[in-house]
């Protein structure tokens, strides 16, 4: 049974690297997807059927009723609302991994070393004692940091919590030392106490919502796949506190696959890591419209004239049209575009949105062309001879201040250069800031016209425009 077993979880390991590398793709994201889940229920039988589960009863019940809340929850939650849906199930890993090792740890202190290393094959030796130690604490620790920091960032971005503070940087600098020393107390004995497990949970819980309230809502994406990361370190961490290959080789792909994500939007964005947990950014406020210059407003009529005589337009996209919702409605009116003879693309800047890839996803879903999509650098080495660059809910992506303005916090950062195109046509509510909570300048820019309202009623009403003459 246990050679089935690690066949099992070997096809189940193949089955994650595949569904990952897949995910990388959008035209084979669905299938990677669900080769990946195919992965875990095989990795769920094998373990049910290694004999290590004591009670297959309650096993049945959990699984019967996380099946029932993630179907539930998959299918009510909102588009908008996936990275905190991302955050709430990192949490819930992140917990899922300090309380399996609070409870192997306690095994081991009931039974003793002895027993221990028989049940679980391992061989009998102070090293690999101090092994179990590190990895039950690196579990506990990393598992409960996560837990408490991605429920603060589920209410950050949920906008249950608006605020952030630094008040907890010296009480963040006090708990990383403390759990220093607890951690090297605890892996290098034989009779380490439960005791010392439970205050390493404490700390760490402290130490996740202090660090993560201090981050700005601009930040929180890069501090979810960051903490999406640590939820996957702290499963290998159990993996290996429970002799479990498969949740080792899980636990892996998800820490470092976390990791590049991580890195890769911290580029996007000209930031270090550092910077990001260093906190401040994002918590700016003001209007974007409060300089001494105003934005220039036009009607949607005047918006149809210029559209309708444009022989090339580019659309980008940015979080308002996931707000607006208006996918559909901007495919509708590129399509009448093209008809009229207009060449149609978007542009599509990789941290538009709240989180990576969040318009295409949103594009892929309303049937848009893939071949219509281009990346930023492609789009701005065409932008200047672009006659209207439409702006959906876009803000900071577009906000020249990141290539002129050295003080401006998004200094650095690449942008879409919708500055350069012919006519700039901004379409949103009001004076609303973008997430980071700074002035655009770009919309009191000469050739730039604010068409304001929600960006799916502007769209409509522009396709209803070219629809009616
Ligand atoms: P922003 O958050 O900068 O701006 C969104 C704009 O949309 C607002 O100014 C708002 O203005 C407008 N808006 C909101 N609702 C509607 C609506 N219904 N109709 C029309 N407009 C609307 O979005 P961007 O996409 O430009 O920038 C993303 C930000 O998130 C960046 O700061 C980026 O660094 C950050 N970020 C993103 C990550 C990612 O992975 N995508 C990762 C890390 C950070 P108004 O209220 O006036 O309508």
């Amino acid at each position: 049974m246990q050679s089935l077993a690690n066949i099992a979880y070997l096809i189940a390991s193949i089955a994650f690297i595949f569904g990952i590398k897949m995910l990388g793709k959008a035209t084979t994201a669905r299938r990677g997807n669900i080769i990946s889940g195919a992965g875990m229920l095989i990795a769920l039988c094998a373990t049910l059927a290694d004999g290590c589960v004591l009670s297959i009863k309650i096993a049945a019940v959990a699984i019967l009723i996380g099946t029932i809340v993630g179907v539930a929850l998959a299918y009510g939650v909102k588009m908008i609302q996936l990275p905190e849906m991302v955050a709430l199930l990192n949490g819930l890993g992140g917990a899922a991994s300090a309380l399996v090792s609070l409870a192997e740890f306690h095994k081991i202190s009931t039974w003793g070393w002895a027993e221990y290393f028989a049940s679980s094959g391992l061989e009998c030796g102070k090293a690999t004692i101090y092994g179990v130690n590190f990895s039950t604490f690196a579990a506990a620790f990393i598992g409960a940091v996560t837990f408490s920091g991605s429920v603060v960032a589920y209410l950050k971005l949920s906008e249950s919590v608006k605020f952030s503070t630094s008040a907890g940087k010296s009480l963040t600098a006090g708990s990383l030392l403390a759990i220093t020393c607890l951690g090297l107390f605890f892996t290098f004995r034989k009779n380490s106490s439960a005791y010392e497990l439970y205050a390493t949970v404490a700390i760490a819980l402290l130490l996740g919502t202090t660090g993560v309230m201090r981050i700005g809502g601009g930040d929180m994406p890069v501090v979810i796949s960051l903490l999406n990361s640590l939820s996957g370190m702290a499963a290998a961490a159990t993996g290996l506190v429970l002799v479990n290959v498969v949740l080792v080789v899980a636990g892996c792909l998800v820490g470092t696959s976390g990791l590049i994500l991580t890195i890769i939007m911290c580029k996007s964005m000209n930031r270090s890591l550092v910077n990001v947990i260093g906190g401040g950014f994002g918590t700016a406020v003001g209007s974007a419209q409060s300089g001494t210059e105003k934005p220039k407003a036009i009607s949607v009529d005047d918006a149809y004239y210029a559209l309708e005589a444009a022989k090339n337009v580019a659309f980008i996209p940015g979080y308002g049209m996931a707000v607006a919702q208006a996918q559909h409605a901007v495919r509708e009116l590129g399509e009448i575009l093209e008809r009229n003879g207009t060449e149609v693309r978007y542009a599509i800047h990789p941290v538009a949105g709240r989180m990576p890839g969040h318009m295409n996803v949103l594009l892929a879903e309303a049937d848009v062309p893939y071949e219509q999509l281009v990346d930023m650098e492609t789009a701005n080495g065409a932008m200047a001879s672009i006659d209207v660059a439409v702006i959906i809910g876009a803000n900071d992506v577009v906000n020249p201040a990141a290539l002129h303005d050295k003080n401006s916090p998004i200094y650095g950062m690449p942008i879409v250069n919708a500055h350069l195109a012919k006519v700039t046509f901004v379409l949103k509510r009001g004076s609303g800031t973008g997430f980071s909570g700074l002035e655009n300048a770009l919309f009191t820019m000469p050739h730039t016209r604010m068409v304001y309202g929600d960006a799916k009623k502007t769209i409509t009403a522009l396709v209803a425009c070219f629809k009616g003459r």
